[in-house]
């Protein structure tokens, strides 16, 4: 473990400069050094053979940035089910990489919003924000990508760039209205945005996230939404090493949160539902793990946390834990985007607790989540599955049969 990963990430509001061309900027000469590891090692580094060409590859992939029809999977109801579509995507900009996806996986949010548990979305909809693939085309004025590199989108794909949110590097909470991948109101094409169930999504650089050469491809898509989600919270609140740090839910999300922080060297104990995970929860290095039902654990465990973080995706009394919290620390809601349910008043008073929320994470602390998890050598578990599989996948995760993440292999379709 080495000292700069243990330190809170800050991210400082830099009034009266154009926040996005200091990002630009940082971001080039840190992937100067990458660009040249990528042509040192691996085949599919090797098969980007213009990595190093710049802004000539940009002139050379003259058809990768014109407008295309895009093979995607599309649900068109809210039953879940899934059908090859075909979508447009827009003419790259100057400031657009066009990346061809060639994993994308199945958040439970995908889930939520094809169902309609918040609200009846846009049909046809295109799910998936959590995709890595390969560039294959990029504007004039781009620098943080050459052709031939890997990049990765997460939950979201624009935001205004000006606010006082987004100059701080919270652009999931831009006050102009965050452009979210999927479903969402798309201000440069209009219609709505199609997420990473497709072959190809077009996107400004600045909400691509560099995806280092060598790491787990498949294993690295989940880190766009379950990572920075959970990571997010263990930076803004801190965790240290030797801190104890509760993990509640143990799907997508609670496995990310729980590797995450033991490689931040806390000590983490899960809580699930489903006693078979308790056996993967301390082989991804949790130094406890308990059932809910169990009573005696919920009884010894008491006061003893620095922070938890609860990732189940659905509402439940979430007293029962804020009681395990020691005096002022917090529990972090990030799975249950609805009314939350039986937390009392006057325990929480009694021990000063804080229930919180918080949603993904910037652009700037997705990449850190990238780099760290690429650091570490970690990287979400997976079963890589076919684009016809997308509706079966979705019953098994509401099921909890999932281990972890369901990846839909984009290669092959
Ligand atoms: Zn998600
Ligand atoms: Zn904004």
């Amino acid at each position: 473990m080495c000292q700069s990963c243990n330190d809170k990430i800050e991210f400082l509001t830099r009034e009266g400069e154009d926040r996005r061309n200091f990002l630009r900027n940082g971001a080039a000469l840190a992937a100067a050094p990458l660009a040249a590891t990528a042509l040192a090692g691996t085949a599919s580094a090797q098969e980007g053979g213009n990595a190093l060409a710049g802004t000539a590859s940009a002139q050379e992939s003259g058809n990768a940035l014109e407008a295309s029809e895009v093979q995607a999977w599309a649900t068109n109801d809210t039953s879940g089910s899934f059908a090859p579509q075909t979508i447009k995507r827009r003419a790259a900009g100057p400031k657009d990489v066009v990346i061809e996806i060639m994993y994308a996986s199945i958040c439970h949010s995908d889930i939520h919003t094809a169902h309609g548990d918040w609200g009846m979305p846009t049909f046809p909809l295109v799910p998936g924000h959590e995709m890595v693939g390969r560039v294959v085309g990029v504007g004039a004025e781009v620098i943080k990508f050459r052709e031939g590199d890997y990049a990765g989108v997460g939950c979201m794909v624009d935001s205004c760039g000006e606010c006082a949110n987004c100059l701080a590097d919270r652009e999931q909470n831009c006050l102009n209205g965050t452009t979210f991948t999927y479903n969402s109101e798309d201000k440069v094409s209009g219609g709505v945005t199609y997420g990473g169930y497709s072959k190809k999504i077009v996107v400004t650089e600045d909400f691509a996230l560099r995806i280092p050469p060598g790491v787990d491809l498949a294993g690295f898509a989940p880190l766009l939404c379950a990572g920075i989600t959970t990571f997010s919270p263990i930076n803004h609140w801190d965790l240290k090493p030797g801190e104890r740090f509760g993990v509640i839910g143990m799907g997508g999300l609670g496995h990310m949160a729980v590797k995450l922080a033991v490689a931040k060297g806390a000590e983490v104990v899960v809580f699930t539902t489903t006693e078979d995970k308790i056996a993967d929860a301390l082989a991804f290095g949790a130094k406890e793990a308990y059932l809910w039902t169990d009573e005696e654990a919920m009884k010894k465990n008491m006061g003893s946390f620095d922070l938890m973080v609860s990732t189940v995706p659905v509402a439940y009394p979430m007293q029962q834990f804020m009681n395990l919290l020691k005096l002022d620390k917090t529990l972090v809601n990030v799975g249950a985007l609805f009314p939350i349910e039986g937390a009392q008043g006057m325990l929480m008073g009694f021990g000063r607790q804080s229930l919180a929320g918080s949603m993904i994470g910037g652009i700037a602390e997705t990449q850190a989540v990238i780099d760290f998890a690429a650091h570490h050598g970690i990287a979400a578990d997976y079963e890589l599955i076919s684009p016809d599989q997308i509706g079966e996948a979705f019953k098994k995760v509401v099921n909890k049969e999932a281990r972890y993440r369901y990846v839909i292999d984009m290669t092959k379709a």
